[in-house]
């Protein structure tokens, strides 16, 4: 799901959508106002009924980006480093770059985006109710009672304890918090996230099969098959994370990598850098010595070779803002979400602002192998 489109920054997170939204959207208006609508207020023109949809639309996708940004400020809050928020096809997902340390901070801020969910729904069937409501509603109390039920059934849906739903997460939590034991908690949470998703399944493949609902069916199968695989990557993550832990950035990354002056041509950095080098990848740094940027070999080949020599680095060079960067104390288990963009997933590693390290994707499967055979071993 990647992003597509920046929407800037609303409370200081930044949030973005990608264009399966739109594709959403336009078939949430088309429901509302071809079948919702006409149902529950009918004797409207076609024009009100798509005004009436187009704007519900809008107000549902609003909804869904409160329900993450309360995550992501609760979280901030909590001292987890958010990237970001971006909306797609299945809603929205908050993207945070570290985890939360205690089982009681994860649980609040899982818990807090259902709960405006909840809040949201009731507050939308209440004013559906005070501006008239009821037996034969207005368009307009229509369309709120709409939004007041959806928000409803979007807050209780994320409850089912079923990874990646809110749920899951917050029985993850509360294991974790009676037991102490992290990885056993997310064994269980997983084990009970897998149930959901064959629940779903059988349910899918009976509605399919026994009562011949095509859509509804397969929907359902292929929910199950997505709660499934998300519980199984859970259930991995659970025991990387455990290898891992007590891993500092420190010993995963290579130190001192060499640097490259941004101000010279690609032709010169091909020659005194690359070629005489075994890496691929280059951190640059301006005229006064302060980190620039990393050089590609991807950046390097989107230019021309007889163009080379007149095209300086500082041209192509993926910017500071885009690369990942971490400090050598950090835990090593930070480095595993890092998105691949133009710094091909590598992570520069900082110290008061010096360059001192980087980590590489391959030092990161490495690092991994060695991390679960260790694990095999001990038991
Ligand atoms: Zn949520």
């Amino acid at each position: 799901m990647n992003e597509n489109l920046s929407l800037g920054r609303i409370a200081g997170i930044h949030v973005g959508l990608n264009w399966s939204l739109l594709v959403v959207a336009a078939l949430i208006a088309w429901s509302i106002a071809t079948g919702i609508l006409p149902a529950a207020a009918p004797g409207q023109t076609a024009t009100a009924y798509w005004t009436a949809g187009l704007v519900s639309a809008f107000v549902y996708l609003a909804s869904l980006l409160a329900h993450e940004l309360a995550h992501s400020i609760v979280a901030t809050r909590r001292g987890v480093k958010v990237e970001g928020i971006t909306l797609w096809l299945f809603g929205g997902v908050s993207r945070f770059s570290t985890e939360s340390s205690s089982p009681g901070a994860q649980a609040l801020i899982t818990f807090v985006g259902p709960l405006t969910s909840l809040l949201l729904g009731a507050l939308f069937l209440l004013v559906s109710i005070a501006v008239g409501g009821g037996a034969n509603p207005g368009l307009v109390p229509a369309s709120l009672a709409w939004l007041g039920y959806i928000n409803l059934l979007l807050g209780v849906f994320n409850l089912l304890p079923a990874f990646p739903l809110d749920g899951g997460r917050i029985l993850q939590s509360l294991i974790w918090l009676r037991t102490h034991d992290r990885l056993r908690a997310t064994r269980i949470a997983a084990r009970i996230g897998m149930a959901f998703a064959f629940l779903f399944i059988a349910y899918g493949l009976i509605t399919l099969f026994a009562a011949g609902s095509l859509i509804g069916g397969i929907w359902a199968v292929f929910l199950g098959w997505f709660l499934l695989s998300a519980a199984r990557a859970e259930e991995a993550g659970g025991l990387i994370r455990q290898a891992l832990a007590g891993v500092k950035v420190a010993d995963v990354m290579t130190p001192d990598p060499v640097q490259a002056p941004d101000d010279i041509s690609l032709e010169e950095a091909l020659h005194s850098y690359v070629l005489t080098s075994r890496h691929s990848t280059f951190p640059t740094h301006d005229v006064s010595g302060h980190l620039s940027g990393l050089l590609t070999m991807a950046a390097l080949k989107t230019v021309a070779p007889d163009a080379r020599a007149t095209t300086s680095i500082k041209e192509v060079i993926c910017p500071l803002d885009k690369v990942s960067t971490a400090s050598p104390t950090d835990p090593a288990t930070n480095l595993l979400n890092v998105s691949e963009g133009c710094s091909e997933g590598r992570t520069l590693v900082v110290d008061n602002g010096r360059l001192v390290g980087i980590v590489s994707p391959s030092d990161i499967s490495r690092l991994m192998q060695r991390s679960l055979a260790g694990a095999a071993n001990r038991g």
